[in-house]
């Protein structure tokens, strides 16, 4: 989500003629956007603003500014705490950067802006693609209502709040009338758009109008959370044909003890059986999940349960980290802390375990003949094009006949690494 936001920023400050430079010495405005999902985001933003600042002594015209969750938890304070600073814009102000900016610019003295609001500012402005793009981000809603234990984004996003359908399809179009074939649906839990806004559409429903539009060929979305999986969600990926068959549905813990610590209002066993319903209607489907290892009283037996869901579920990949305490949140007041050599342990050893089973899955794929949506060349070289299946798979691919950025190629699959597949071109599906 942070992504889609400093694609907002760009579109913001390109409308008022700024150009983005990677010369931050010649630059007039630099905007730090930070998040605090994963630890230790203030020490990189101030080892960033250390590097920045002094660069004001040689352009006095140079003003900063940070944004994000960082920036919604400090609020005024980081003003005290960096001098020279000179902009703090909460998670709600984003639309009113080049305002805040403008003001610092003219006044010469910082400004902060940080309050909630009843509706999130910069909902409605559009990420801007790149030139090349094929793929766009489109956030559908923000903020949380859920309170898990350990995250903090509840607290730096504000209350789930819902954008209307018409104003998320007309973005959607515009976006296909410019040339994206791919939208990634962007939300904290999207599964839950649209349930407290009255009047509004399920999130199914929004799919289904997306799948409408000409131009879009495919339709992903991220992140759901398995107690909001609804039957009618489940259904859309038999339904729409554009609807990817990805899932990226965070687990976090394979103990219903630790889950219920977290907070996340469900079980080990409720998880399987929307996973098995998934199988069961799209067996080809690919999931990914997010897993936390040492999470406060996790204990041997708890985690070992985590490696028999790593297993049972069969994950295309996993992002896993050792927990670490978010000051302000319920869990970071639980004692029975899991020594971090413990931690570590764990994490290498569910890592090792996932590789095993990501290794596997890839090597399944050799042989089959994948549809891949074409993203750019290869990092390996010139003569090769990269792409993604379907199922979010990276394939790197020779073809002997020209193709550009944004088709849709038929390749066979010849050759599994650890991270991605290795294909030719056996038929250009068109586009
Ligand atoms: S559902 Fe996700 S964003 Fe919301 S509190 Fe839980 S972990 Fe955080």
């Amino acid at each position: 989500m942070n992504v889609c936001d400093s694609g907002k920023i760009l579109h913001l400050f390109a409308d008022q003629d700024y150009q983005l430079t990677s010369d931050s010495r010649s630059a007039d405005l630099i905007v730090i956007n930070t998040c605090s999902v994963r630890e230790k985001p203030e020490l990189k933003l101030f080892s960033a603003l250390g590097r920045y600042i002094p660069l004001k002594r040689r352009r006095p015209e140079l003003v900063i500014a940070v944004g994000g969750c960082v920036a919604q938890q400090w609020g005024d304070k980081l003003l005290e705490r960096c001098p020279g600073l000179d902009v703090v814009f909460g998670t709600h102000q984003l639309d009113s950067l080049p305002q805040l900016v403008a003001a610092a610019r003219l006044s010469r003295k910082p400004v902060s802006s940080t309050d909630f609001l009843a509706r999130p500012g910069g909902l409605e402005v559009m990420a801007r693609p790149t030139p090349a793009a094929v793929s766009a981000m489109v956030t559908i809603m923000q903020g949380c209502d859920n309170f898990c234990s350990y995250c903090i984004v509840p607290y730096v996003r504000g209350r789930e709040y819902s954008r209307s359908s018409d104003a998320i399809i007309e973005e959607v179009r515009k976006l296909a009338e410019a040339g994206i074939k791919e939208v990634m649906l962007l939300g904290q839990n999207v599964n839950s758009y649209g349930l407290k806004a009255s009047g509004e559409i399920s999130f199914a429903e929004l799919l289904g109008r997306i799948q409408e539009i000409n131009g879009i060929e495919r339709i992903r979305f991220t992140t759901s959370h398995p107690k909001d999986m609804s039957d009618e969600l489940i259904s859309a990926f038999a339904a729409l044909s554009k609807l990817c068959p990805y899932l990226h549905l965070p687990l976090q813990a394979g103990s219903d003890a630790v889950l219920k610590r977290m907070g996340r209002g469900y079980t080990a066993a409720s998880y399987l059986e929307k996973v098995e319903k998934l199988r069961r209607i799209v067996p080809e489907i690919a999931l990914t999940t997010d897993i936390i290892v040492g999470f406060p009283g996790e204990s041997e037996a708890d985690f070992l349960q985590t490696l028999t869901m790593l297993k049972k579920v069969g994950y295309d990949q996993i992002y896993s980290f050792k927990y670490s305490v978010r000051p302000g949140t319920r869990a970071a007041d639980y004692d029975d802390i899991v020594a971090d050599e413990e931690k570590r342990d764990r994490l290498a050893r569910c890592q090792a375990l996932q590789d095993e089973i990501s290794q596997a899955i890839l090597l399944a794929q050799v042989g089959k003949i994948a549809e891949v949506l074409v993203t750019g060349p290869s990092k390996r070289g010139a003569s090769e094009w990269s792409g993604r299946t379907p199922e979010s798979r990276i394939v790197n691919f020779s073809a002997p006949t020209k193709i550009v950025v944004g088709d849709l190629c038929r390749v066979k699959v010849i050759e599994a690494y650890k991270h991605s597949l290795k294909g030719e071109v056996v038929a250009d599906a068109g586009s």
